[in-house]
């Protein structure tokens, strides 16, 4: 996706604080496995109904949808727009979410004979444009589906992160203004946090050089701790990390860690960090914050 030039760095920030806050996350919550649906088809719907509503509300719809076994392209192109809209109406903005469906049906029947595997192998940046091209689809739908239907390594920035963010001071001024800003502050630093993660323990080596050699990177902010690296090892680790992580960490491998932090976000969010915060008993109480 195209990046602002500018850096979306606060002050001297490298970036590390999105792994303090994954690790203080994911210690508390788990592993997510987003996003709350039975199939990839049930994401992108879910995707667009979700716009302006809370989720409880597109659960009805789904349900509405779900039961009449409609989640499927087929049966959505062939259903009538006025009896989409009556299914779909617990959602709210039902008339304008109906149309967008159909222009969503008609975009994937039209480029790619509603195969989700054929979109799936589009290229990343060329199906993030196509979706935005859809009428009524947003920058946040668009990734929301490239993330958690597509797997596409596509950062969704939502509600909860901008406030998350902001009440914790790690992005300012207008650089927090921009929707591809504050996605460039996540993509820009979560790359930096895989490449640069290091020990200062040798007895970790065998663990670095397992996890090295492992599809499986679930655990690796976990795994590394920040903490300084011994020089007797560098040239071993950065071998492993060079050869073997950075070239794992792509694709889906890192549309995994942007699906987990995301979704430890969005916990967050309708745990503690609410419109009014409830900061004693959050995972990011220890962090400065402006509440
Ligand atoms: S609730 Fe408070 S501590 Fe938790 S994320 Fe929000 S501002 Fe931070």
């Amino acid at each position: 996706m195209a990046h602002d030039e500018k850096s979306t760095k606060k002050g001297n920030d490298d970036g590390s604080i999105l792994k303090i806050i994954y690790n203080l996350l994911r210690n508390r919550f788990g592993k997510m496995n987003w996003w709350p649906a039975e199939s990839d088809f049930e994401v992108m719907i879910g995707a667009i109904l979700t716009q302006n509503t809370a989720w409880t509300n597109v659960e009805k719809a789904i349900y509405n949808l779900k039961s009449r076994n409609l989640l499927s392209f087929e049966a959505m192109d062939a259903i009538e727009l006025d009896l989409l809209k009556e299914y779909i109406r617990p959602s709210g903005y039902y008339n304008q979410k109906a149309l967008k469906i159909k222009e969503f049906i008609n975009f994937a029947k039209k480029g790619y004979n509603f195969s989700i595997e054929l979109m799936k192998k589009e290229n990343t940046a060329v199906m993030r444009e196509k979706l935005l091209n859809i009428s009524g689809i947003g920058e946040e739908t668009a990734d929301s589906i490239m993330l958690y239907a597509l797997k596409k390594p596509v950062f969704v920035i939502d509600a909860y992160t901008r406030r998350l963010l902001e009440r914790h001071h790690i992005i300012e001024g207008s650089l927090k203004e921009k929707y591809k800003n504050l996605q460039k502050y996540f993509t820009d630093n979560i790359d930096n946090i895989n490449n640069t993660d290091n020990t200062d323990n040798i007895d970790n080596i065998n663990k670095i050089d397992s996890i090295a050699h492992t599809d499986n990177i679930d655990n690796i902010f976990n795994d590394y701790n920040g903490s300084k690296i011994n020089n007797k090892i560098n040239n071993k680790i950065n071998n492993n990390i060079d050869n073997n992580i950075n070239n794992k960490i792509n694709g889906e491998a890192i549309a995994e860690i942007y699906n987990e932090y995301h979704a430890l976000i969005v916990m967050t969010g309708k745990m503690f960090c609410r419109k009014n915060p409830m900061c004693t008993g959050c995972p990011l109480e220890e962090l400065n914050h402006l509440i």
